[in-house]
Formats: structure tokens, sequence, C-alpha cells
């Protein structure tokens, strides 16, 4: 078989396990994109998050995370939910965290394609979800997934950027797919206009320091006064500058079973429920198996404390008061801060 029919047979493989964009990428990049990589760790715009550093430092490349790779095979899932009502009170999550947690569901179907691979065409494979030291987006992009917005998303004609990438680097050589893109932001700044923290960078790439999707989630620290104040009730992720998108009028809910599985049944967790967490037996019992976890416990009641202040609602504070008294001065300076907010409401 030529290597254009085992690609043919590769793609229809991953997209019977539910997989909506399958196209093929060049082991090399486009100079510019490890550039903008190299520019936006060297000014901090990581923040904590050593591990994107690290790639710059030990000047990892794909052909030291698999050796012998001729080629990068790019995966999409559509993950947008289906129809909710408007908002509520309570602590929002990202629309992608209502599921069971993304990696473990994308990590299975991965596996299952690289022994496809292997046992097909005797091909090496090594698979990443998000976590690996490699340019998701930027080979998606090459590939013709779709093209980096501004807001740092990577944009399909199909689904929008409601979309999990994936990747398989994988020793077979097989034909790279074209970039056809039709679609673009143009003069379009919506995003950059509806940050409420001033994150968006005008080179399509985010300051995380002041993202509330890393405040809330990779950041393990306190979060700054002046940016709690503009976090609103978020305390997992923030969407509003895929909301605001106007390719993302498109996106229809998906129709994969496992992201339309619910782990929460709506995107607006009670805070009393979060702010109420003793320890992290409890936390485990609640968010095992999601997203959230990600963030920890800590993490995710500082949130809840920013998000109560925030919220107005004066039946928090005795829950804000347990937690200021708590021996954790992370959390006690987030319940004061939180406390003095719905106290000057009273
Ligand atoms: S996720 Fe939220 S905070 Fe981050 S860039 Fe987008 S709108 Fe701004
Ligand atoms: S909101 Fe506008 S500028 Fe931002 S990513 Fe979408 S199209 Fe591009």
């Amino acid at each position: 078989m030529t290597s254009a029919e085992n690609c043919r047979l590769i793609i229809d493989y991953a997209k019977k396990l539910g997989f909506n964009e399958v196209r093929v990428a060049p082991v090399s990049l486009a100079p510019e994109y490890d550039q903008t990589f190299r520019d936006w760790t060297d000014q901090g715009f990581h923040g904590e998050m050593q591990y994107l550093s690290n790639r710059i430092v030990n000047n990892i490349r794909v052909s030291d995370l698999l050796k012998n790779t001729k080629s990068v095979i790019n995966l999409a899932s559509n993950y947008y939910p289906f129809e909710e009502q408007g908002p509520r009170a309570g602590g929002q999550i990202s629309r992608y965290a209502v599921s069971r947690d993304y990696h473990k569901i994308i990590k299975k179907r991965l596996k299952q394609i690289c022994t496809y691979i292997n046992d097909e065409f005797s091909g090496e494979t090594k698979a990443f979800v998000d976590t690996g030291p490699i340019l998701e987006k930027a080979f998606s992009e090459t590939s013709g997934i779709g093209y980096i917005g501004k807001n740092g998303c990577l944009i399909t004609e199909a689904c929008g950027s409601w979309v999990f990438l994936s990747v398989i680097l994988t020793s077979l050589d097989l034909p790279a797919d074209l970039n056809s893109m039709k679609i673009n932001c143009g003069n379009c700044t919506r995003c950059i206009d509806a940050c409420p923290t001033d994150a968006i960078n005008t080179n399509k790439t985010l300051d995380a320091r002041r993202c509330i999707s890393y405040l809330t989630i990779e950041n393990r620290s306190s979060i700054q006064d002046e940016l709690k104040s503009k976090m609103s009730n978020w305390i997992f992720g923030c969407d509003i500058c895929q909301e605001v998108c106007p390719h993302n009028v498109r996106a229809q809910p998906t129709e994969d079973r496992e992201f339309r599985s619910r782990r929460f049944s709506d995107r607006y967790i009670p805070l009393d429920d979060i702010l109420k967490i003793k320890d992290d037996k409890e936390f485990l019992e609640k968010f095992s198996g999601t997203a959230i976890m990600r963030a920890r416990r800590r993490g995710l009641i500082r949130n809840a404390c920013v998000a109560a202040g925030n919220s107005g609602d004066l039946n928090l504070i005795p829950l804000l008061e347990n937690i200021r008294n708590m021996d954790d001065a992370m959390l006690a300076e987030h319940a004061q801060w939180a406390l003095e907010r719905l106290q000057n409401k009273c």
C-alpha cells in the first residue's frame, strides 16, 4: 500500500473513534512558531508553568520525543456542550470541564490509534494530549485543522474553537496536508475588547499571569487584588474570549457520547458547596475523574473565595469567616479579601 493509502486508513480509523478532524503535518514547523514561543517564555508570560519554558531551555524537538518521527498526526475533538440556560448564581466552570476529564477520554482513544498503527503498519508512535513539550496549536495550524486566532485559541471551520487538540508522533512517512483555511480574524478585536483582565497580547498569545484560566487552574499562589475583582464568578477556567468569537456561532453541540455525558448538571456550582470542603478526601469525592482536580483543593477554595467576594451574596459570610480562621495563609488572605468586599456592600 502507498503511504497515502495508509494515511487514509489511519484517518478513517481515528474518525471512527470519534475525532472530528484528523490531519497530518510535517515534522518541521515554520521558524516563526518557535520564535513566538521563545519570546513568550522570555517575557515570563508563561507564569509558573515551568514545563513550558523547559521546552526552550532543553531545546526539545519532536525527534527528542520519538527518535524516528517522520509525521505529526493532529486530531481535534468537538466538546461544545449542548445548550444550557443563561447565567446563574454560583461558581462558573469552563465548558470543557463539565464532562469526565478529557485527558482520560482522549488518551484512551489515542492509545487505540497507536496500537493500530503499530499492528497494521509497524509504525512507532508517541501520543500527547495537552501535556507534552510540543506546540500542538502550531502543528494543528500547519496541518490545516484550524488557525490560531488573536485569543490564542485554535479555531476550526466546523466547530469553532471548542475543540480539544491532541497529537500523535509517528515514524510512518505520511503525506502532509496543505493548509487551505479560508477563515481568519480580519479586523475583529472582540476577544481583546472582552477580556476582563487585559490578558491578550497583540501577537496571538496571552499573558498567562493575567488570564483567568491560568489563575484559576495552574497558578498555585495568591491572586493579585487588582485581578481578583475582575474575575467575576469564574472558579475554573474562563470562556469569555471564545464566547464572543464570531467563528463560534457555527459551533454545534458535540455528538460524542463521552463528552455529552456530564459529570456536573450545569456549569454553575454553588459556592457554599466548595467553601464547605473540609479536606482532600471530600474534594476527591466531589471532583475525582474531572478536569477540576487540576486546580487542587486549595486552588479551588481560593477561587471560590474570589467568586464569593464578587458575588454580593452575604449568606456566604460565615463560611468565609471559617476559612479566614484556618491555618492556611493563602486561603485566609483570599477569604479576608472576599469578606471586605461583601461587608462593604452591607
Ligand atoms: S480565557 Fe478569559 S481571561 Fe483568559 S484571555 Fe480569554 S477572556 Fe481573557
Ligand atoms: S474574537 Fe475576533 S479577533 Fe478574537 S479570535 Fe475570534 S475572530 Fe479573532
